[in-house]
Order: structure tokens, then C-alpha cells, then sequence
């Protein structure tokens, strides 16, 4: 390939990560065309700051504009068809063929799989979500609020707990803690199944807080009415008085109509992100990759295909495989983050030590915010 053709569908954590490294690696020797159809890119765990009103949405922004970057190219275009055959990508705007495509569309919601949700529950997954929620909280003066994960998988497996845990320090700075209950429904037996120490550590934290932690459950139905109910997968109703859903994920449609998924979500090979197309690979929520959907491992996947490409296309050199490995910062509540140093693919089994919550953590976490901003859009 004399200068090969990159198209990265998708901008957030794996797109962000693989166009920088390729960009770091070989400047302007390749051509990365990196397409999304947002603006700006919204960590995941911001939508807790909008929803608290920390920081505005605007704040919390990282525009897309702003990339400058030797070999890349940022077009703000919604793709609406991808024939992985042919590697071609169809936008609103424009075609793309590519000689490498990389899918990294992420994860959408489905809110409406579950009856009742839109109509009566709220949710904080996705920044419009965020930001109406930012209305609505400031108005809780009572009752039982409730946390309650629809169905697996779902986005960063400790975002319902931290989600709790805010509520219970929002609320105790406004002084209505002692009238609002606070219940976390979740699918799993313990917060976080990849670590007992951490899912102890949360559970210690929940009693300590009086936070109700509802095990092996999902979310069948938010009834409104009279009352308001939020149906559990075994039948039985929970009332409360506001409901704060994770939706149900699936892959975005163009996914499902590019053929790309099966059983749900795209299968790639465990070493290199190669689906069954040549040349095209996916990072991230969209794949059935064996680890849960975070944006850490969206990162380590993208430094395992921007390995195997530069020793692919310099044809020198062996590629890591991916060890779908990260570090998981977890909010507390009262300033303190925890963090999980999660490495699910490099050993013969799944390592997770968990270091306590503290301010050292909260310093740590904004760190990791700050340079990867940099490192993306520096
Ligand atoms: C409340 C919350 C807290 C979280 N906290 C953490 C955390 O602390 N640590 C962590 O690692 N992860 C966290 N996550 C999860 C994290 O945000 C995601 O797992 C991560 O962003 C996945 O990266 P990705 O690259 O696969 O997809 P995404 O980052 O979702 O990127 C996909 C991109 O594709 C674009 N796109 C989709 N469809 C189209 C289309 N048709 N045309 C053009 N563009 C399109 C989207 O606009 C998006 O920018 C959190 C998530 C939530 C909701």
C-alpha cells in the first residue's frame, strides 16, 4: 500500500485512541479518515457531573474541531451504510473507501425495549439524559429513588453503584437524605463481578450509607399509574417514587444492517479485533470482544489494532495481543475514588486488585481525564 487509506467509524474511546496512535506512528504516511456524527466527545463518567450540575454540558465537551493531527482528518458525518466486503463506508455526506475499516460505533440505547421506561423512568446513560436529569433531581425532597439495570450487558459495570452513591451525597448536601431511600436493582449477584474486593468494598459503602442493594434482577417493566412500580424480573413490584433506568444496549442499527453483527454484537478475534471481513477490524461496546463494555477496554483495544497495523504496514515486528486490561476508577461519594486495575486476557486467568477509595484516587482520575484529552486532542 503506498499510503494506505485508515477509516475509523466511530470517535470516541477506541476511534479517539487508534487515530492518535496511527497518527503518532506514521504522521502523515497514512491517511486516517475518522468519522462521527457528534461534535464533541462526552466521557461516560461526566454524565455524572451534568447530572449534579458540577460541570455543564459545555464544559464537559472535548469538540472534535480541535483535533490537529498529522495523517487524520475529523469529518462530522452520520454513516449510514457500511458494506464490510467492500470496505466502503456511506455517509449523510460523502463515500469512503477504505483499505483498513475500523468499526468503533460504541453501544446505543434502547429505551423503549422496556415498557414504561421512557414514559415514567429516567435515565443518566446518555448526555440528553444527563442533562434532563439535572432538572429533575433538584426537585426530590422525598421517597424512594431507584437505580435499576434493565438487562446485560450494560456500559462501565460500576455506574449504577457510583450513580447511588452521588444520590446519597447530593441528597445529604441538601439535607432530604434521612426523608429518600435509595435501592440499586441489579442483574448480578455482586456489584462488580471481576472483583470480590471492590464489589465488598461498595456493599461496605452501602451499609454504611443505607443504600438497598437488590441482587439478580433485572428490570421488566417501570409501571406508572397511581403509583409508580418498577416491574422486576421475577414478577414482583418495587415501588418507588423515581425510577433512574439503565436502558437496554444493543450495537447501532448501521451495525445490524452492515451484516458486521451476530447474536447482537460483532465477533472479532481475540488477539487482533479482526472480524470475518478482511481488513476490518472492531474496538470497543460494539464487539462481543470477552470483557465488559468500558471505555478502558475500548482503549486497549485500539492499541492492539494500531499494533498489529503498524507491523502489518512496516512489515517488521511482532504485535502484543490484546489483554483487554485498564484501570476502572470508581466514585465513592465524599470526594473519594476507588480503582479497579482490571487485566482480562493477558494471564491464564482474570487479575483485578482493588485499591480503596481516596482523594489520592480523585486526583489519579482527573489525571487520566486530562491526558487523555491531550493525548487525543493535543
Ligand atoms: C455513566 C457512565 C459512566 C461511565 N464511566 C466509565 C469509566 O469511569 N471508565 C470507563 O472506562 N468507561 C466508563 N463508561 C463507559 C464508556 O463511556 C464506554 O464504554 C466507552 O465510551 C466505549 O467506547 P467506544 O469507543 O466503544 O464507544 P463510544 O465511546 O460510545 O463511541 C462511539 C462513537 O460512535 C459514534 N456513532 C455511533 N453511531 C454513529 C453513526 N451512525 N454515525 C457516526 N457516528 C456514530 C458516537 O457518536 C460515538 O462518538 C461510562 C459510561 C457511562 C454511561
Amino acid at each position: 500500500m503506498a499510503t494506505p487509506h485508515i477509516v475509523i467509524c466511530g470517535a470516541g474511546f477506541g476511534g479517539l485512541e487508534l487515530a492518535s496512535r496511527m497518527s503518532a506512528a506514521f504522521g502523515e504516511g497514512v491517511r486516517v479518515t475518522l468519522i462521527d456524527k457528534n461534535d464533541a466527545f462526552v466521557f461516560g463518567f461526566s454524565k455524572f457531573e451534568i447530572m449534579f450540575r458540577r460541570r455543564t454540558r459545555d464544559e464537559v465537551s472535548a469538540r472534535y474541531a480541535r483535533i490537529a493531527k498529522p495523517g487524520v482528518t475529523f469529518r462530522r458525518e452520520r454513516i449510514t451504510a457500511i458494506d464490510p466486503e467492500r470496505r466502503r463506508v456511506v455517509t449523510d455526506a460523502a463515500t469512503y473507501d477504505a483499505d483498513v475499516l475500523v468499526v468503533a460505533l460504541g453501544a446505543d440505547y434502547d429505551i423503549d425495549a422496556t415498557p414504561g421506561l421512557r414514559e415514567h423512568g429516567h435515565e443518566f446513560y446518555s448526555v440528553d439524559g444527563a442533562v434532563a436529569l439535572a432538572g429533575v433531581l433538584p426537585h426530590i425532597e422525598r421517597g424512594h429513588v431507584v437505580v435499576g439495570v434493565v438487562s446485560e450487558p450494560f456500559k462501565c459495570p460500576p455506574a449504577p453503584c457510583e450513580a447511588a452513591m452521588l444520590l446519597d451525597d447530593y441528597f445529604t448536601a441538601r439535607g432530604v437524605r434521612g426523608q429518600i431511600a435509595i435501592s440499586v436493582v441489579s442483574p448480578w449477584e455482586i456489584p462488580i463481578p471481576a472483583t470480590r474486593p471492590g464489589s465488598d468494598a461498595i456493599l461496605d459503602r452501602f451499609r454504611e450509607r443505607n443504600i438497598a442493594w437488590i441482587p439478580k434482577q433485572g428490570i421488566a417493566a417501570v409501571e406508572g399509574g397511581p403509583s409508580l412500580a418498577a416491574r422486576l424480573g421475577d414478577g414482583s413490584a418495587l415501588a418507588c417514587d423515581v425510577f433512574l433506568g439503565i436502558p437496554a444496549h444493543r450495537v447501532p442499527a448501521v451495525v445490524v444492517e452492515s451484516g458486521l453483527a451476530e447474536n447482537g454484537w460483532i465477533p472479532v478475534d481475540k488477539a487482533h479485533l479482526a472480524t470475518r471481513f478482511a481488513d476490518v477490524y472492531a474496538v470497543g461496546d460494539c464487539t462481543s470482544a470477552p470483557v465488559p463494555k468500558a471505555g478502558i477496554f475500548a482503549e486497549s483495544a485500539a492499541r492492539a489494532v494500531a499494533e498489529h497495523l503498524t507491523v502489518r504496514l512496516r512489515n517488521e515486528g511482532v504485535a502484543r495481543p490484546y489483554d483487554g486490561a485498564g484501570s476502572c476508577f470508581i466514585e465513592f461519594g465524599d470526594g473519594n475514588v476507588g480503582r479497579v486495575d482490571v487485566d482480562f486476557l493477558s494471564g491464564p486467568s482474570v487479575t483485578a486488585p482493588f485499591t480503596p477509595a481516596s482523594a489520592q484516587g480523585a486526583a489519579e482520575k482527573a489525571e487520566f481525564a486530562a491526558t487523555h484529552l491531550q493525548r487525543w486532542f493535543g
